[in-house]
Order: C-alpha cells, then sequence, then structure tokens
C-alpha cells in the first residue's frame, strides 16, 4: 500500500480536514501520479454536503487533478516516469459495452467509475479524489498534459474545461451562432472561453454586473443580466445555442423563451432539486432542452491538445488547502474568480 495524504469530510455537515488513508500499490496497468495541483468543482461541494443523495464518506473529493507519474506498472505503454499528466472525473469504467467502445465511458452503461464517491469495480474499494499527494490509476483513464501550460490553470480543464468543451463540440457551434452562456463561474469561464475560440458570438447571461467586464475579456460579445426580466425578454428568439452551467434552481423557461426556433438548451449545471419545465417553450418553436456530462478520454485528450495548440487555459486561484472550506464559501457566494486551484504543495507546510 502507499500511504497518502489529504483532506476529507466525514459527513454532509463537517468540514474538510486533514485525512490520511492507503492508495493500491501499482498494478501492472496504473500509474502512480505525484499530485500538484487540484481544481475545486461546484460538483465537489455537492457531493461534500451530500447535496446530491449519493455521497459516500469519508469523502476526499477532487476530480481536477494534474501532477507527474512517479512510476508506472510492468504494463504501462503510455507514460513514463516525469510525465505531465491530468485524470479528471472518471478512473475506470466496464471497457466492453458501446458507449466505452465509442470513447464515450462517461456514459458507461454500468457507470462510470467515478474519481471520488465512488467503488472500484471489485465492488467494495471507496475511490478517494485529488485532494491529495498520491493517486493510483489505470493508464487508459489517465491524460497528458501539454508542457506548454501552467498546471495550475490547466487543473480546471480535466472537468470545467471539457464539460463545456464536449457540448459545444457535440451541437457543432461555430461561426455565424449565437450562443448563450449561463452563470460565470467555473464552467460558464471555460464554455465563454471555448465558444469564442470556435468563432461563435457569445452572450454571458449573469445574476448580476458584476462580471461584466471579465465576461468581455473572456471572450463574450455581449451580456445580460438574468435578474432583470426586461433584458431577458429582449432577447427572445436569438440564440441557436444555450450552455447553462448555473449551480442551483433557476428559471430555464425565461431561458428557453431566448431561443431562436430549433435552439437547444444544454443543461451542464447539476442543481440539487428538480428544474420545473412548461410546455409550451419548447413546443412552440420546436426547442429542444438537452443535458450533457463532461466527456470521453478520447475527447479530453483532443480538449487538452486543443489548448495547448491555442493557450488556452483556465483563470485560477492558488489557493493552500488550509483554505478549502473558506473556498467552499466562497464559491456557493459565486465570489470566484474563476476556479479555486489547491496547490498541492501546500500539504506538507
Ligand atoms: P460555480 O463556479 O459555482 O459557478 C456556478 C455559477 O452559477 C455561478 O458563478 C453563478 O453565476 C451561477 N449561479 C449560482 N447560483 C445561482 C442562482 N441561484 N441563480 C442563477 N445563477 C446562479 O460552479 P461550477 O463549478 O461552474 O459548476 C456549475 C454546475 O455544473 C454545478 O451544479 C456542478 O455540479 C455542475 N457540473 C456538471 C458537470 C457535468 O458533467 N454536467 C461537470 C461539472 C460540474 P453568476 O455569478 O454569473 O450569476
Ligand atoms: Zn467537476
Ligand atoms: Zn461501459
Amino acid at each position: 500500500m502507499i500511504r497518502a495524504q489529504g483532506y476529507a469530510t466525514q459527513n454532509a455537515q463537517s468540514p474538510l480536514a486533514p485525512f490520511a488513508f492507503d492508495r493500491r500499490d501499482p498494478g501492472e496497468h496504473d500509474v502512480v501520479i505525484a499530485i500538484s495541483h487540484c481544481g475545486i468543482c461546484h460538483s465537489d461541494i455537492h457531493q461534500a454536503r451530500g447535496e446530491w443523495g449519493n455521497s459516500i464518506y469519508p469523502m476526499v473529493p477532487g476530480h481536477e487533478i494534474v501532477g507527474h507519474v512517479k512510476a508506472v506498472g510492468k504494463g504501462v505503454t503510455k507514460f513514463r516516469e516525469g510525465d505531465r499528466v491530468g485524470v479528471g472525473c472518471f478512473v475506470d469504467s466496464c471497457r466492453v459495452c458501446g458507449s466505452c467502445q465509442e470513447g464515450l465511458e462517461q456514459y458507461c452503461a454500468s457507470g462510470m467509475i467515478a474519481t471520488y464517491n465512488g467503488i472500484e469495480r471489485d465492488g467494495k474499494t471507496p475511490t478517494f479524489g485529488g485532494y491529495s499527494d498520491v493517486l493510483v490509476t489505470d493508464e487508459s483513464y489517465v491524460l497528458r498534459v501539454p508542457m506548454s501550460l501552467d498546471p495550475a490553470a490547466v487543473a480546471p480543464l480535466l472537468c470545467a474545461g471539457i464539460t463545456t468543451y464536449s457540448p459545444l463540440r457535440h451541437w457543432k457551434v461555430g461561426p455565424g451562432q449565437r450562443v448563450a452562456v449561463v452563470g460565470l463561474g467555473g464552467l460558464g469561464h471555460m464554455g465563454v472561453k471555448f465558444a469564442a475560440a470556435l468563432g461563435a458570438e457569445v452572450t454571458v447571461i449573469s445574476t448580476s454586473t458584476r462580471k461584466e467586464a471579465d465576461a468581455r475579456r473572456l471572450g463574450a460579445n455581449h451580456f445580460l443580466v438574468s435578474t432583470d426580466p426586461s433584458a431577458v425578454a429582449s432577447a427572445a428568439g436569438s440564440f441557436d445555442f444555450i450552455l447553462d452551467t448555473v449551480s442551483a434552481s433557476h428559471d430555464v423557461n425565461a431561458l428557453i423563451g431566448t431561443l431562436r426556433r430549433d435552439g437547444t438548451l444544454v443543461l451542464v449545471g447539476a442543481p440539487e432539486k428538480p428544474l420545473e419545465i412548461g410546455a409550451f417553450g419548447l413546443l412552440l418553436g420546436r426547442r429542444r432542452f438537452a443535458g450533457s456530462a463532461i466527456g470521453g478520454i478520447k475527447e479530453t485528450q483532443e480538449m487538452l491538445d486543443y489548448c495547448g495548440e491555442r493557450g488556452i487555459v483556465s483563470d485560477v486561484e492558488v489557493i493552500p488547502i488550509q483554505q478549502v472550506n473558506e473556498a467552499y464559501e466562497r464559491t456557493v457566494k459565486g465570489d470566484v474568480r474563476y476556479r479555486f486551484v489547491i496547490d498541492m504543495k501546500s500539504l506538507s507546510a
């Protein structure tokens, strides 16, 4: 066993606190990763606080993981000691179902094995995530991270990046299209960067004017305040595509009304409570309400390579792990520009 140090929460109410645990010894196809950085995704907060009703405790969150390879199993062919690598939201899947064979492991028929708050394929070993110093993972679920990019700023690409890139590519967003990104947080700010890079005309829809200047700097052409009904009404029937990244309950019907005929709203945000959708907003205009979850290994690698070529990274606030509970509070208040990333060196401070 490899002794690991991290931060865990013991139940839905308790703060994250230091926690020591064991990782498996590397098997034939495993890579041992020394974690340098891990992003804080809002999904970490939902799960640490038991908001999705699926939490297993103790929980070491973290699925925006970057580090370097410390050791490899005998059968590993993709990686060598010293390589910079990343791990995202899952560390295994069945490998044989249609989705796995198509490289869409996130939609595995047996369920992907989540990087944390999951159970390994042996049916009993809990998975622990990236708020820790070391990870042992099968090489098939490890990504190559471009050396040209700042490792702290790359970490959020492993979830916020791929979760926004994948639907933009799937729905073929590009030049000549009007795209709205709803919620300017970790996912939202990456959605703006990618939609702009793909050539779309981008509008940010945010709850206040506080982030307007940032939105424009990130690549948005327009900015709408969702709490101003006249502003939303003025955009009626105008967007081809909406990427909804909001983490809490909100009025999706008003947003659906801003789609043009045959437009699509893709939900990537995962609020705790069900959303209410009126029929007529969808019927009249043949509009679509869809969802999308992260991305498969193949597409995540494609996204990382695309970011490497174009110098796209996340805007981050790097923190020591001792500030993780405060970072959770600030994220919930929308007070993060635009992703907290933990510097794992702080674990041994
Ligand atoms: P985040 O950084 O906290 O950003 C969420 C944004 O939503 C906030 O910045 C805020 O934007 C907006 N917002 C928050 N509360 C709101 C409310 N009551 N009404 C309207 N807008 C509100 O979170 P994140 O890490 O980007 O994650 C966003 C959501 O996506 C979470 O639910 C997360 O679990 C989910 N997620 C899903 C996937 C997937 O695979 N589909 C992957 C990762 C995360 P403004 O300040 O601009 O208003
Ligand atoms: Zn995430
Ligand atoms: Zn599968």
